[in-house]
């Protein structure tokens, strides 16, 4: 729209003459967004029409008349044509790297059948040619009627030459075939590492192919590792997806060694996403030695702290709770295997808060949760007030108890809405509608005076921040059957959902001074909706779609 035309309907916008343009160098902008419905997420102004840019920098939100002292000569100019603006989006919560390779790998995650999913697999087979692996895939037994899970022997047939080991979509239980539990030497006397589970038939004994958590590993260590351009070309596919999902930053929970990728990536100028990465806390020793204090980098590529685990996912049966699960009375659950040997946790923590770094850790049960929760107190009770930022990834079920515990130290809720609504479907069952109650709460762990932080937990759930808004506002899932939404009360307004995804996602990178809102000053990381999802039916956001994402004052997708 860089033309003539378009030039003086700027002009016109602005207020401007044609002969004033003799504005100061420093009055300068080389992009304007106009005629727009701009969300600043400045409490003191939140809403404007016009941006303007300079630099990677916005320069001004305000009102045409407002900009009119700026000189748009020479400058991009972008008519919105009443399009909602938002800071662009910040997932808190992803597995970037990895979801570069699920979105090329076997998609299993529609397979709402046996015989879908083993379609799918032989034809992945076929497609890759013997003795390659067939991987990811992020199936869902839930979808499957009956619900069970699935089994080597559906699949062997099909893969006699490809090993499988197709995750379920939240990334805690594995299907293996037979020609993977051979080459990882998994049979029916395999030990089982704390914090897993081999499933074994209980009529023949022998393992159905089922690997849950830390047992996993017996056969993703015989995976071979991708070559550094197979992770380059992921990597190019998860920026990609991005841009176009609106997403301008991603908290990557990562193993270290996504490092030497997205800094390759910013190094050819490829990487058009932020990414603040989390390393696995068995690093601690090695990173509190550096001295290197969170967040470490520039950015577009970052240090975070580190990830932990206690426990496992409720659809795998693993999240650890205090009283059995309501469908299978003999297990509570699992701690994950970083809780052993036991104390090693809590030693973790406090050598990480010693050295300065912010954590993010995983608790799902209410258990787990509430242990984390004690370690937390203990950290700060033994190292003394600092400004930590802690996360808690998930933070799925609380006792009622816990709920204020957030508040009180300060805690980021890492939470991701659209696990409610896919999760909402099947929870009752697994726990009963005691502990439904305080499942996700989201809202009340808000008014607790916890920050929440949205994210999707991509690959587990869908990359797009409309539809974890989506989610958060309705509540409503994905079976239809919760119209008015599921534990309503957990709803979020459609601000504070924005917020999740924007401003408080900055605040947890301690980056709240230079983006997450449209001020003067921050980074120029803008989304631009196709409608206005404040006040549209709430039911009629998962409609709206990303019309343009801007990262550093450049469009990295749309057209303008
Ligand atoms: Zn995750």
């Amino acid at each position: 729209m860089k033309n003539a035309g378009c030039m003086l309907a700027l002009i016109l916008a602005l207020g401007l003459g044609t002969g004033c343009q003799t504005a100061a160098e420093e009055d300068m902008v080389d992009l304007v967004l106009v005629n727009g419905k701009v969300w600043t997420g400045d409490a003191a102004r939140p809403w404007a029409e016009a941006v303007a840019v300079r630099d990677g920098k916005i320069v001004a939100a305000g009102t045409a008349a407002e900009l009119r002292t700026l000189s748009p000569s020479g400058a991009k100019l972008v008519d919105l044509g009443g399009s909602l603006v938002l800071p662009g989006f910040i997932d808190s919560h992803t597995h970037f790297l990895a979801g570069g390779f699920a979105l090329k790998s076997i998609q299993l995650r529609e397979a709402k059948s046996r015989g879908d999913f083993v379609a799918r697999i032989a034809a992945k087979a076929r497609e890759l040619g013997p003795g390659r692996w067939i991987v990811n895939g992020d199936w869902d037994h839930q979808q499957f009627s009956p619900v069970e899970l699935p089994r080597r022997d559906w699949v062997d047939a099909v893969t006699p030459d490809n090993p499988v080991c197709v995750n379920r979509l939240d990334g805690h239980m594995i299907l293996a075939n037979s020609a993977a539990l051979k080459l990882a030497g998994v049979t029916r006397n395999t030990p089982v590492p704390p914090g897993g589970e081999i499933e074994m038939d209980p009529e023949t004994g022998e393992p159905t192919g089922i690997l849950k958590d830390t047992a996993m590993e017996l056969v993703y260590a015989k995976i071979p590792e991708p070559s550094f351009a197979e992770k380059l070309e992921a990597a190019g596919a998860s920026v990609r997806h991005a841009a176009e999902n609106g997403v301008t930053s991603v908290h990557e929970m990562a193993d270290a060694s996504s490092f030497e990728v997205f800094q390759e990536m910013a190094r050819l100028g490829r990487l058009t996403t932020r990414v603040h990465v989390y390393i696995p806390i068995t690093e601690v020793e090695l990173v509190a030695r550096l001295k290197v204090k969170s967040p470490f980098g520039g950015p577009y590529l970052q240090l975070a702290g580190l990830k932990a685990f206690m426990d496992g996912s409720l659809g795998s049966a693993t999240a650890c709770f205090f009283e059995p699960y309501a469908d299978d009375p003999k297990t509570s659950g699992l701690l994950h295997g970083q809780m052993y040997p036991e104390g090693i946790m809590e030693r973790r923590i406090l050598e990480a808060d010693r050295a300065g770094l912010q954590l993010a850790v995983h608790a799902i049960g209410d258990r787990a949760n509430s242990l984390l929760l004690d370690m937390y107190e203990k950290a700060v009770a033994a190292n003394g007030p600092r400004d930590r930022r802690w996360r808690v990834e998930h933070a799925q079920h609380l006792r009622p108890a816990d709920i204020s515990r957030f508040g009180k130290l300060g805690l980021v809720a890492a939470v991701q809405p659209y696990h409610a609504i896919d999760d909402g479907r099947w929870a009752e069952q697994k726990i009963g509608p005691e502990r439904v109650r305080t499942t996700y709460p989201f809202e009340s762990l808000r008014r607790a005076g916890a920050v929440l932080a949205f994210g999707s937990d991509w690959t587990v759930a869908p990359l797009s921040p409309i539809l974890g808004i989506y989610a958060a506002v309705t509540r409503r899932t994905l079976d239809g059957k919760n119209p008015g939404g599921w534990v309503p009360g957990e709803k979020v307004s459609v601000e504070e959902a924005v917020r999740a995804y924007t401003a408080n996602g900055a605040w947890v990178e301690f980056a709240e001074g230079a983006k997450g809102t449209i001020e003067a000053g921050k980074l120029a990381d803008l989304v631009v909706l196709d409608r206005d999802i404040f006040t549209i039916p709430a039911e009629e956001i998962v409609r709206a779609g990303v019309r343009m994402t801007i990262l550093d004052g450049r469009i990295i997708y749309g057209k303008d």
